[in-house]
């Protein structure tokens, strides 16, 4: 396989694994990497030491390209562009924040720059900043996510039509099908998230990943949008999130709620009751727990058993 993406990044296939805190670290990357796709380390539950001490363990395990996600409202972001810089990572996908800030900076250190975006909007945005890539998010995804509820559907292919540098789409991608679909709506790669948060090398916690092979159709919901939108397994905190908007609740009131760290409370130590847990709306397919290199290559076959499919149609 090789397209636009494939050989920006240089890797094998167009498949890029999402950068998801607390679920992302050097082992799951680099298993990605290894296995043809594009790993990222997900920076944003990292305090600086961990994420240099991920950097070193990732470039032990793979001679691959491998990424780094920065989401912008990290607190700690210069510290973060300088490990990033000085550890010589190839790749950083920019999220959560505006394109301008950092892109010069991160290119001008030899540092290839994705953005993640939620609409046409931001996507040319974040081309006028220069980046070399975007990833385009619709309204399945999993964690934060858009305001408008763009789906994957209708957002790929009017994102296609107004940009020209490389395009991958993601939410709601974690097969073959779905992937041959993206590219179909006009994608050059897919970014794959709650997929391989149920792998062997994922870092959450074995509770969430069985929660995540449990979960079916309609449990998950995007909520929080006064805050940060996010999209939650339903569990108990998600109903004291309902039950919030039932009396009214104002803003504070639900900051006040959410609190500090309940994504790490859910996603890393497996509190299934008091956490917060981010999967995407795909999760209703996953029922098995894999190492990363056979998802890809379960995705992959049935990437080409589609298409072949496609191509016997007879119009
Ligand atoms: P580990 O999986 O053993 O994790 C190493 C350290 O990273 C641990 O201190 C762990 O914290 C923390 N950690 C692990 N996964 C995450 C994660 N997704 N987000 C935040 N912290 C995480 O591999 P190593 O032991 O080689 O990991 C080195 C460090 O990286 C560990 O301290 C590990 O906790 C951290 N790590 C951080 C990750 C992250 O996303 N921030 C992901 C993977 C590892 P602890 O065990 O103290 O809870
Ligand atoms: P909270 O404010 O609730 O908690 C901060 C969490 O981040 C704590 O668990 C803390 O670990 C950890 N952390 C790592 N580095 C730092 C630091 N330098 N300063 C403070 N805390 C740090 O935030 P969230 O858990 O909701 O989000 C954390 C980060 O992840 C944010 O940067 C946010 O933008 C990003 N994020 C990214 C998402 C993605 O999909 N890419 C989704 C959601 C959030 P500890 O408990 O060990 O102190």
């Amino acid at each position: 396989m090789q397209n636009r993406i494939t050989e920006l990044f240089k890797i094998k296939y167009p498949i890029v694994q999402a950068g998801m805190i607390w679920c992302s670290g050097w082992e799951l990357a680099s298993a990605v990497s290894n296995a043809g796709g594009l790993g990222i380390i997900g920076s944003g539950s990292m305090y600086p030491q961990v994420l240099d001490e991920h950097l070193r363990k990732c470039k032990e395990a793979t001679d691959k390209p491998f990424a780094v996600n920065l989401p912008m409202l990290y607190p700690d972001i210069d510290k973060h562009v300088e490990t990033i810089i000085r550890h010589q990572v190839p790749i950083v996908f920019t999220s959560a924040g505006n394109p301008k800030t950092w892109t010069k900076k991160l290119q001008e250190n030899g540092i290839t720059v994705v953005h993640v975006v939620s609409s046409v909007k931001f996507a040319l945005k974040a081309q006028e900043a220069g980046v070399d890539a975007v990833v385009a998010e619709g309204f399945e995804a999993g964690g934060h996510n858009g305001r408008d509820e763009t789906t994957t559907f209708c957002l790929i292919p009017m994102v296609a039509r107004e940009i020209k540098i490389p395009l991958i789409a993601a939410g709601g991608i974690g097969t073959g099908r779905g992937m041959l679909a993206a590219m179909n709506l006009g994608a050059d790669g897919v970014q794959i998230g709650s997929r391989f948060v149920a792998s062997h090398e994922s870092s959450a916690h074995d509770k969430f990943k069985q929660m995540v092979l449990d979960s079916g159709e309609g449990d998950t919901l995007l909520t929080l949008k006064e805050l940060t939108p996010v999209r939650l397994l339903k569990n108990p905190f998600f109903d004291q999130v309902m039950a919030a908007y039932g009396r009214d609740a104002s803003t504070e009131e639900l900051h006040e709620l959410l609190g500090r760290g309940r994504a790490k409370r859910g996603m890393f130590e497996g509190d299934l009751e008091e956490g917060e847990l981010e999967i995407g709306q795909v999760s209703g397919m996953i029922d098995e727990i894999k190492p990363a290199a056979a998802i890809i290559g379960e995705i992959i076959n049935e990437f080409h058993t589609a298409r072949n499919e496609q191509d016997k149609f007879q119009f």
